[in-house]
Protein backbone atom coordinates (compact mmCIF):
# COMPACT_ATOMS: atom_id res chain seq x y z
CA UNK A 1 0.00 0.00 0.00
CA UNK A 2 1.36 3.58 -0.42
CA UNK A 3 1.26 6.03 1.83
CA UNK A 4 -2.05 8.61 1.89
CA UNK A 5 0.03 11.44 0.77
CA UNK A 6 1.52 10.08 -1.96
CA UNK A 7 -1.92 9.05 -3.08
CA UNK A 8 -3.67 12.32 -2.33
CA UNK A 9 -0.79 14.73 -3.59
CA UNK A 10 0.28 12.45 -6.55
CA UNK A 11 -3.01 11.22 -7.94
CA UNK A 12 -5.06 13.55 -6.54
CA UNK A 13 -7.45 10.82 -4.97
CA UNK A 14 -8.55 12.15 -1.60
CA UNK A 15 -9.37 10.02 1.26
CA UNK A 16 -8.38 7.26 -1.03
CA UNK A 17 -5.67 4.20 -1.06
CA UNK A 18 -4.18 2.43 -3.88
CA UNK A 19 -4.13 -1.77 -3.21
CA UNK A 20 -2.32 -2.12 -6.67
CA UNK A 21 -1.14 -1.13 -9.66
CA UNK A 22 -1.25 -3.65 -12.20
CA UNK A 23 -0.49 -3.49 -16.08
CA UNK A 24 -3.18 -5.82 -18.33
CA UNK A 25 -2.44 -5.38 -22.02
CA UNK A 26 -2.29 -2.03 -22.85
CA UNK A 27 -3.99 -0.89 -19.80
CA UNK A 28 -3.02 0.39 -16.80
CA UNK A 29 -5.04 -0.80 -14.14
CA UNK A 30 -5.19 0.68 -10.38
CA UNK A 31 -7.35 -0.52 -7.53
CA UNK A 32 -8.59 1.46 -5.36
CA UNK A 33 -10.26 1.97 -1.91
CA UNK A 34 -11.28 4.73 0.56
CA UNK A 35 -10.97 4.85 4.07
CA UNK A 36 -13.30 3.94 6.34
CA UNK A 37 -15.49 6.87 7.13
CA UNK A 38 -18.23 7.72 9.43
CA UNK A 39 -21.07 8.06 6.86
CA UNK A 40 -24.38 10.27 7.95
CA UNK A 41 -27.46 8.39 7.18
CA UNK A 42 -28.79 10.26 4.01
CA UNK A 43 -32.58 9.55 5.14
CA UNK A 44 -32.80 9.78 9.02
CA UNK A 45 -29.08 11.59 9.84
CA UNK A 46 -27.60 8.80 12.29
CA UNK A 47 -24.01 8.32 11.51
CA UNK A 48 -22.82 4.97 10.80
CA UNK A 49 -19.71 3.18 9.17
CA UNK A 50 -21.31 -0.12 9.65
CA UNK A 51 -20.44 -1.45 5.89
CA UNK A 52 -23.57 -3.50 4.45
CA UNK A 53 -21.66 -4.62 1.12
CA UNK A 54 -18.61 -4.07 -1.38
CA UNK A 55 -19.18 -3.24 -5.54
CA UNK A 56 -16.13 -3.00 -7.59
CA UNK A 57 -16.54 0.38 -9.89
CA UNK A 58 -14.74 0.70 -12.89
CA UNK A 59 -13.63 4.52 -13.32
CA UNK A 60 -12.10 5.75 -16.09
CA UNK A 61 -9.37 7.94 -15.63
CA UNK A 62 -6.38 10.33 -17.41
CA UNK A 63 -4.68 8.58 -20.16
CA UNK A 64 -0.88 7.85 -18.69
CA UNK A 65 1.67 7.94 -21.63
CA UNK A 66 -0.69 6.97 -23.67
CA UNK A 67 -2.24 4.16 -22.19
CA UNK A 68 -5.80 3.39 -20.87
CA UNK A 69 -5.87 4.09 -16.83
CA UNK A 70 -8.83 2.59 -15.15
CA UNK A 71 -9.25 2.69 -11.25
CA UNK A 72 -10.98 -0.22 -10.03
CA UNK A 73 -12.69 1.08 -6.92
CA UNK A 74 -13.98 -1.01 -4.12
CA UNK A 75 -16.74 0.76 -3.16
CA UNK A 76 -18.65 0.41 0.42
CA UNK A 77 -21.83 0.21 0.60
CA UNK A 78 -23.17 1.37 3.96
CA UNK A 79 -26.37 0.40 5.89
CA UNK A 80 -28.07 2.87 8.41
CA UNK A 81 -28.39 0.62 11.65
CA UNK A 82 -31.62 3.14 12.65
CA UNK A 83 -33.59 3.24 9.73
CA UNK A 84 -31.83 -0.17 7.48
CA UNK A 85 -31.21 2.60 4.84
CA UNK A 86 -28.36 1.43 2.23
CA UNK A 87 -26.07 3.95 0.76
CA UNK A 88 -22.90 4.20 -0.71
CA UNK A 89 -19.77 6.07 0.77
CA UNK A 90 -18.69 9.51 -0.95
CA UNK A 91 -15.94 9.54 -3.22
CA UNK A 92 -14.77 13.11 -3.96
CA UNK A 93 -12.87 12.73 -7.15
CA UNK A 94 -15.73 11.06 -8.93
CA UNK A 95 -18.24 13.59 -10.24
CA UNK A 96 -21.97 12.52 -10.33
CA UNK A 97 -23.73 10.50 -12.58
CA UNK A 98 -20.13 9.99 -14.23
CA UNK A 99 -18.44 6.57 -14.51
CA UNK A 100 -14.86 8.92 -14.85
CA UNK A 101 -12.67 11.11 -12.24
CA UNK A 102 -13.23 14.91 -12.48
CA UNK A 103 -9.86 15.22 -14.07
CA UNK A 104 -10.59 12.89 -16.70
CA UNK A 105 -13.24 15.13 -17.38
CA UNK A 106 -10.96 18.06 -16.97
CA UNK A 107 -8.42 16.58 -19.37
CA UNK A 108 -11.27 16.07 -21.98
CA UNK A 109 -13.02 19.53 -21.90
CA UNK A 110 -9.66 20.94 -21.80
CA UNK A 111 -8.87 18.69 -25.07
CA UNK A 112 -12.12 19.68 -26.96
CA UNK A 113 -10.81 23.39 -26.89
CA UNK A 114 -9.16 22.15 -30.08
CA UNK A 115 -11.26 22.00 -33.20
CA UNK A 116 -9.89 18.32 -33.46
CA UNK A 117 -12.61 16.04 -33.92
CA UNK A 118 -15.26 15.02 -30.94
CA UNK A 119 -13.65 11.30 -32.17
CA UNK A 120 -10.10 11.93 -31.69
CA UNK A 121 -10.73 13.34 -28.35
CA UNK A 122 -12.92 10.64 -26.95
CA UNK A 123 -10.49 7.66 -28.31
CA UNK A 124 -7.96 9.39 -26.83
CA UNK A 125 -9.53 9.55 -23.59
CA UNK A 126 -11.00 6.07 -23.90
CA UNK A 127 -14.34 7.56 -23.77
CA UNK A 128 -17.34 6.85 -26.06
CA UNK A 129 -18.16 9.83 -28.52
CA UNK A 130 -21.78 10.57 -27.03
CA UNK A 131 -19.98 10.93 -23.92
CA UNK A 132 -17.56 13.23 -24.93
CA UNK A 133 -20.33 15.58 -26.26
CA UNK A 134 -22.55 15.78 -23.39
CA UNK A 135 -19.80 17.25 -21.50
CA UNK A 136 -21.19 20.22 -23.50
CA UNK A 137 -24.91 20.08 -21.38
CA UNK A 138 -22.36 20.94 -18.19
CA UNK A 139 -20.49 23.82 -19.79
CA UNK A 140 -22.27 27.37 -19.62
CA UNK A 141 -20.94 30.06 -21.01
CA UNK A 142 -23.13 33.59 -20.55
CA UNK A 143 -22.09 37.05 -21.99
CA UNK A 144 -22.88 39.06 -19.45
CA UNK A 145 -21.89 42.48 -21.36
CA UNK A 146 -22.42 44.59 -24.27
CA UNK A 147 -19.04 46.36 -25.94
CA UNK A 148 -18.94 48.98 -27.78
CA UNK A 149 -18.40 47.90 -31.28
CA UNK A 150 -21.30 45.02 -32.12
CA UNK A 151 -21.39 42.76 -35.38
CA UNK A 152 -24.16 39.95 -35.58
CA UNK A 153 -24.07 37.32 -38.78
CA UNK A 154 -25.71 34.41 -39.91
CA UNK A 155 -24.12 31.01 -40.71
CA UNK A 156 -25.93 27.95 -41.92
CA UNK A 157 -25.53 25.35 -38.82
CA UNK A 158 -28.84 23.17 -39.32
CA UNK A 159 -28.97 23.10 -35.43
CA UNK A 160 -32.19 22.14 -33.30
CA UNK A 161 -34.40 22.52 -36.37
CA UNK A 162 -33.35 25.92 -37.45
CA UNK A 163 -31.33 26.50 -40.91
CA UNK A 164 -29.63 29.64 -40.05
CA UNK A 165 -27.96 30.46 -36.30
CA UNK A 166 -26.65 33.98 -35.50
CA UNK A 167 -23.50 34.76 -34.39
CA UNK A 168 -22.54 37.77 -31.97
CA UNK A 169 -19.43 39.08 -31.69
CA UNK A 170 -17.24 42.10 -30.65
CA UNK A 171 -14.91 42.78 -33.99
CA UNK A 172 -12.96 45.15 -31.81
CA UNK A 173 -11.79 42.55 -29.42
CA UNK A 174 -11.79 39.22 -31.70
CA UNK A 175 -14.22 37.81 -29.17
CA UNK A 176 -17.60 35.15 -29.73
CA UNK A 177 -20.27 36.70 -27.06
CA UNK A 178 -22.89 34.55 -28.32
CA UNK A 179 -24.74 31.85 -30.59
CA UNK A 180 -28.35 32.14 -31.33
CA UNK A 181 -30.94 30.04 -32.22
CA UNK A 182 -32.35 32.02 -35.17
CA UNK A 183 -32.43 35.01 -37.17
CA UNK A 184 -36.00 35.70 -36.05
CA UNK A 185 -36.05 39.48 -35.46
CA UNK A 186 -38.74 39.10 -32.26
CA UNK A 187 -36.39 36.31 -31.45
CA UNK A 188 -33.46 38.47 -31.98
CA UNK A 189 -34.95 41.69 -30.17
CA UNK A 190 -36.29 39.44 -27.04
CA UNK A 191 -32.50 38.59 -27.16
CA UNK A 192 -30.77 41.89 -27.02
CA UNK A 193 -33.75 43.77 -24.66
CA UNK A 194 -32.18 41.64 -21.74
CA UNK A 195 -29.43 43.74 -22.00
CA UNK A 196 -29.82 47.20 -19.79
CA UNK A 197 -27.06 49.10 -21.02
CA UNK A 198 -27.58 48.91 -25.10
CA UNK A 199 -26.91 52.51 -24.91
CA UNK A 200 -22.83 51.57 -24.54
CA UNK A 201 -23.05 50.03 -28.46
CA UNK A 202 -21.81 52.71 -30.75
CA UNK A 203 -21.20 50.88 -33.66
CA UNK A 204 -23.05 47.94 -34.93
CA UNK A 205 -21.82 46.26 -37.68
CA UNK A 206 -24.06 44.32 -40.09
CA UNK A 207 -24.60 42.85 -43.41
CA UNK A 208 -26.70 44.81 -46.09
CA UNK A 209 -30.02 42.96 -44.41
CA UNK A 210 -32.76 44.70 -43.37
CA UNK A 211 -33.78 43.25 -40.51
CA UNK A 212 -30.84 43.67 -39.14
CA UNK A 213 -30.51 46.93 -40.26
CA UNK A 214 -34.22 47.52 -38.24
CA UNK A 215 -32.89 45.82 -35.03
CA UNK A 216 -29.83 48.11 -34.97
CA UNK A 217 -31.98 51.16 -35.56
CA UNK A 218 -35.04 50.26 -32.91
CA UNK A 219 -32.96 48.95 -30.26
CA UNK A 220 -29.37 50.66 -30.76
CA UNK A 221 -30.19 54.02 -31.55
CA UNK A 222 -26.53 55.43 -30.52
CA UNK A 223 -24.88 53.14 -32.50
CA UNK A 224 -23.34 53.92 -36.06
CA UNK A 225 -24.52 51.25 -38.49
CA UNK A 226 -21.55 50.11 -40.91
CA UNK A 227 -22.11 47.87 -43.68
CA UNK A 228 -19.97 44.98 -43.73
CA UNK A 229 -17.22 45.37 -46.49
CA UNK A 230 -17.27 42.17 -47.47
CA UNK A 231 -20.43 42.00 -48.56
CA UNK A 232 -20.12 45.24 -50.09
CA UNK A 233 -17.40 43.78 -52.03
CA UNK A 234 -19.43 40.82 -52.34
CA UNK A 235 -22.70 42.34 -54.52
CA UNK A 236 -20.29 43.56 -57.33
CA UNK A 237 -18.66 39.96 -57.09
CA UNK A 238 -21.74 38.28 -57.94
CA UNK A 239 -22.57 40.61 -60.61
CA UNK A 240 -19.91 40.22 -62.81
CA UNK A 241 -20.22 36.54 -62.24
CA UNK A 242 -23.42 36.42 -63.55
CA UNK A 243 -22.26 38.47 -66.76
CA UNK A 244 -19.80 36.63 -67.28
CA UNK A 245 -20.99 33.41 -66.66
CA UNK A 246 -24.16 34.20 -69.03
CA UNK A 247 -21.75 35.70 -71.74
CA UNK A 248 -19.47 32.50 -71.49
CA UNK A 249 -22.58 30.33 -71.96
CA UNK A 250 -23.03 32.20 -75.70
CA UNK A 251 -19.56 30.69 -76.95
CA UNK A 252 -19.68 27.10 -78.06
CA UNK A 253 -17.12 27.96 -81.37
CA UNK A 254 -13.36 28.28 -81.42
CA UNK A 255 -13.09 31.35 -79.22
CA UNK A 256 -14.27 29.39 -76.38
CA UNK A 257 -10.88 28.25 -75.50
CA UNK A 258 -10.12 31.79 -74.44
CA UNK A 259 -12.71 30.72 -71.24
CA UNK A 260 -10.73 28.93 -69.88
CA UNK A 261 -9.89 29.03 -66.37
CA UNK A 262 -11.85 32.72 -66.79
CA UNK A 263 -13.17 32.98 -63.33
CA UNK A 264 -9.67 33.05 -61.50
CA UNK A 265 -8.04 34.90 -64.20
CA UNK A 266 -10.77 37.82 -64.51
CA UNK A 267 -11.15 38.00 -60.98
CA UNK A 268 -7.47 38.90 -60.47
CA UNK A 269 -6.37 42.64 -60.11
CA UNK A 270 -5.13 43.20 -63.77
CA UNK A 271 -1.71 45.09 -61.98
CA UNK A 272 -1.06 41.38 -60.99
CA UNK A 273 -1.91 39.64 -64.41
CA UNK A 274 1.01 37.68 -65.51
CA UNK A 275 1.54 38.57 -69.35
CA UNK A 276 -0.10 35.20 -70.62
CA UNK A 277 -3.06 35.86 -68.11
CA UNK A 278 -3.42 39.62 -69.82
CA UNK A 279 -3.57 38.39 -73.16
CA UNK A 280 -5.79 35.36 -72.57
CA UNK A 281 -8.23 38.64 -70.36
CA UNK A 282 -7.78 40.97 -73.47
CA UNK A 283 -8.87 38.23 -75.97
CA UNK A 284 -11.94 37.56 -73.63
CA UNK A 285 -13.09 41.21 -73.29
CA UNK A 286 -12.65 41.25 -76.98
CA UNK A 287 -15.17 38.43 -77.66
CA UNK A 288 -17.79 39.97 -75.30
CA UNK A 289 -18.69 43.97 -74.88
CA UNK A 290 -21.01 43.26 -72.15
CA UNK A 291 -18.24 41.38 -70.28
CA UNK A 292 -15.80 44.14 -71.18
CA UNK A 293 -17.89 46.43 -69.29
CA UNK A 294 -18.87 44.34 -65.98
CA UNK A 295 -14.82 43.50 -65.81
CA UNK A 296 -14.21 47.79 -66.09
CA UNK A 297 -17.23 48.35 -63.52
CA UNK A 298 -15.67 45.47 -61.07
CA UNK A 299 -12.06 47.11 -61.49
CA UNK A 300 -13.73 50.41 -60.48
CA UNK A 301 -15.06 49.40 -57.79
CA UNK A 302 -12.06 48.36 -56.32
CA UNK A 303 -10.62 51.81 -56.63
CA UNK A 304 -13.73 52.89 -54.59
CA UNK A 305 -12.73 50.40 -51.97
CA UNK A 306 -9.66 51.79 -51.91
CA UNK A 307 -10.56 54.81 -51.02
CA UNK A 308 -9.27 56.20 -47.79
CA UNK A 309 -12.54 58.51 -46.15
CA UNK A 310 -15.67 59.08 -46.26
CA UNK A 311 -15.60 61.62 -48.64
CA UNK A 312 -13.44 60.38 -50.94
CA UNK A 313 -15.42 57.62 -50.82
CA UNK A 314 -18.47 59.33 -51.64
CA UNK A 315 -17.26 60.98 -54.80
CA UNK A 316 -15.98 57.83 -56.42
CA UNK A 317 -18.92 56.03 -55.44
CA UNK A 318 -21.07 58.55 -57.16
CA UNK A 319 -19.10 58.28 -60.48
CA UNK A 320 -18.83 54.58 -60.41
CA UNK A 321 -23.13 54.57 -60.03
CA UNK A 322 -22.89 57.16 -63.39
CA UNK A 323 -21.03 54.86 -64.70
CA UNK A 324 -23.69 51.85 -64.26
CA UNK A 325 -26.06 54.07 -65.58
CA UNK A 326 -24.22 54.48 -68.99
CA UNK A 327 -24.07 50.79 -69.36
CA UNK A 328 -26.71 48.35 -69.63
CA UNK A 329 -25.71 46.02 -67.15
CA UNK A 330 -29.18 44.69 -65.21
CA UNK A 331 -26.58 43.16 -62.42
CA UNK A 332 -24.85 46.04 -61.71
CA UNK A 333 -28.19 48.12 -61.70
CA UNK A 334 -29.47 45.83 -59.19
CA UNK A 335 -26.29 46.11 -57.36
CA UNK A 336 -26.50 50.40 -57.66
CA UNK A 337 -29.80 50.03 -56.26
CA UNK A 338 -28.83 48.13 -53.60
CA UNK A 339 -25.66 50.31 -52.22
CA UNK A 340 -28.18 53.72 -53.04
CA UNK A 341 -30.48 52.35 -50.21
CA UNK A 342 -27.21 51.41 -48.37
CA UNK A 343 -25.05 54.37 -49.05
CA UNK A 344 -25.06 56.20 -45.76
CA UNK A 345 -24.03 52.40 -43.85
CA UNK A 346 -21.43 51.91 -46.52
CA UNK A 347 -19.83 54.83 -45.40
CA UNK A 348 -19.70 54.19 -42.62
CA UNK A 349 -17.19 51.59 -43.39
CA UNK A 350 -14.83 54.41 -44.87
CA UNK A 351 -14.87 56.15 -41.69
CA UNK A 352 -14.93 53.55 -38.92
CA UNK A 353 -12.92 50.33 -38.86
CA UNK A 354 -15.07 47.49 -38.20
CA UNK A 355 -15.98 44.73 -40.49
CA UNK A 356 -17.56 41.39 -40.38
CA UNK A 357 -13.94 39.69 -41.13
CA UNK A 358 -13.49 38.46 -37.55
CA UNK A 359 -16.74 36.91 -37.64
CA UNK A 360 -16.45 35.39 -41.37
CA UNK A 361 -13.21 33.71 -39.78
CA UNK A 362 -15.68 32.07 -36.83
CA UNK A 363 -18.17 31.03 -39.39
CA UNK A 364 -15.70 29.13 -41.32
CA UNK A 365 -13.94 27.53 -37.89
CA UNK A 366 -17.44 26.61 -36.79
CA UNK A 367 -17.94 24.87 -40.87
CA UNK A 368 -14.97 22.33 -39.15
CA UNK A 369 -16.75 22.47 -35.74
CA UNK A 370 -20.16 21.22 -37.38
CA UNK A 371 -18.02 18.78 -39.57
CA UNK A 372 -16.32 16.95 -36.61
CA UNK A 373 -19.11 17.15 -33.86
CA UNK A 374 -21.22 14.49 -32.52
CA UNK A 375 -24.85 15.89 -33.33
CA UNK A 376 -25.26 19.41 -34.11
CA UNK A 377 -29.14 19.00 -33.59
CA UNK A 378 -28.73 19.61 -30.37
CA UNK A 379 -29.03 23.14 -30.08
CA UNK A 380 -27.65 23.85 -26.66
CA UNK A 381 -24.79 21.47 -26.79
CA UNK A 382 -24.09 23.06 -30.26
CA UNK A 383 -23.52 26.63 -29.02
CA UNK A 384 -21.48 25.50 -25.97
CA UNK A 385 -19.12 23.48 -28.11
CA UNK A 386 -18.41 26.91 -30.41
CA UNK A 387 -18.03 28.91 -27.28
CA UNK A 388 -15.91 26.32 -25.17
CA UNK A 389 -13.50 26.68 -28.98
CA UNK A 390 -13.84 30.17 -29.22
CA UNK A 391 -13.44 30.94 -25.90
ZN1 LIG B 1 -31.03 6.05 8.70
Amino acid sequence: MLNTNYTEKLLGFKDAFIKSVERQDKKLCIYLEMYQRIHKCPRCGERTSKVHDYRIQPIKDVPSFGEMTVIYLRKRRHVCPMCNKKFYEEVSFLPKYYRMTSRLIAYVINSLKNVGSIKSVASTANISQPTAARIFDHIGYFNKELPRALSIDEFRGNAGGEKFQCIVTDPENKRVLDILPNRKTEDLSGYFLKYKERKKVQYFVIDMSGPYRNLAKSLFPHAKIIADKYHVVRQVIWAFENVRKEEQSKFHDARRKYFKRSRKVLLKKPETLSPEEAAQVSAMLNASERLRQAYFMKNEFHKFMECKNREEARKQLGIWYMMAVGYNLPEFQACTKTFINWQEEILNSFEYPFTNGYTEGVNNKIKVIKRNAFGVRNFSRFRNHILHVMS
